[in-house]
C-alpha cells in the first residue's frame, strides 16, 4: 500500500507530567532517538513540567524541535474562569520562555484537546497570542493496555490514509512512544513521508481541532 510520495507528516509530542506509568528518562531517550532518526517534531510543552525539567525541555528547543504551549496546569481549559485561562497561558508561557530560551507563540494546545471548539477559550488563546493546534490522527499512546506495535500501526495506517499535511498527536512520556519511534520513521519514509514541524505546514494545513475520534474507551 505504498502511496505515492512525497508527503509531509509533522509529527507532535505533548511534554507534560506523566498521568500513567513512564520509565524515568524515557522523555530524554525520546529525544536521543528522534535526534538519531533525524526527525524534527513539534512538541507542546506543559509549563509546569518545563519548570521541572528545564534541562530536558532545552534539549527540545536545541534538537530543533519547534517549541509550542500546553498550558500551565494541565487542566481542562473550559473549566476555567476568564482569569484563569489568561494567566494559565501566560504562566505556561513565561516557564516555556524560562526553560527554552524560546517564545511558544504563536502554537498553542489545550491539554487533551478539550475546549479546541469553545469559543470562550479560544477567544482568550488568541488574545494571547496564540492559534490551537488539533491533529489528523491521534497515536493513542496514553492507554497501558496499548503496545509500541499498536501505536506504529495507528500512525502509519493514519498518516497514509491522510496524506500531505498529516498532523500526529503522541506524548514524551509513554514507553510504547519512544518503541514505536523506529517502525513509524523508516515505514513512513519507505512510503514517501518527510517529517515536518507545524510551522513549515501551510497555517490552512495546520487542524484548529482534532479531526480524528479517539475511540470512547481509550479518552
Ligand atoms: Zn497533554
Amino acid at each position: 500500500m505504498a502511496r505515492k510520495g512525497p508527503f509531509r507528516v509533522a509529527l507532535t509530542f505533548d511534554a507534560e507530567h506523566p498521568d500513567r506509568p513512564s520509565t524515568t528518562g524515557v522523555q530524554e531517550r525520546l529525544l536521543e532517538h528522534l535526534a538519531a532518526l533525524d526527525v524534527r517534531a513539534t512538541f507542546f510543552v506543559q509549563g509546569r513540567w518545563a519548570e521541572a525539567y528545564p534541562e530536558t525541555a532545552r534539549r527540545i528547543a536545541t534538537g530543533g524541535h519547534l517549541v509550542g504551549n500546553h498550558s500551565h496546569y494541565h487542566a481542562r481549559m473550559p473549566l476555567l474562569s476568564a482569569r484563569g485561562l489568561s494567566s494559565d497561558i501566560r504562566a505556561a508561557q513565561k516557564a516555556v520562555i524560562e526553560a527554552t530560551g524560546v517564545d511558544p507563540r504563536p502554537w498553542f494546545r489545550c491539554p487533551f484537546g478539550s475546549g479546541a471548539g469553545d469559543q470562550r477559550v479560544q477567544r482568550h488563546v488568541r488574545e494571547a497570542g496564540y492559534r490551537h493546534v488539533g491533529w489528523h490522527v491521534a497515536g493513542i499512546d496514553w492507554p497501558v493496555e496499548r503496545t509500541a506495535a499498536d501505536v506504529e500501526a495507528s500512525v502509519v495506517d493514519g498518516a497514509m490514509t491522510h496524506g500531505d499535511g498529516c498532523v500526529v498527536l503522541l506524548h514524551t512520556w509513554p514507553d510504547r512512544t519512544e518503541a514505536a519511534l523506529e517502525g513509524i520513521a523508516s515505514r513512513l519514509r519507505e512510503a514517501g513521508a518527510e517529517f515536518v514541524r507545524v510551522d513549515e505546514l501551510a497555517p490552512e494545513l495546520v487542524p484548529d481541532v482534532q479531526v480524528s475520534d479517539v475511540p470512547s474507551e481509550f479518552v
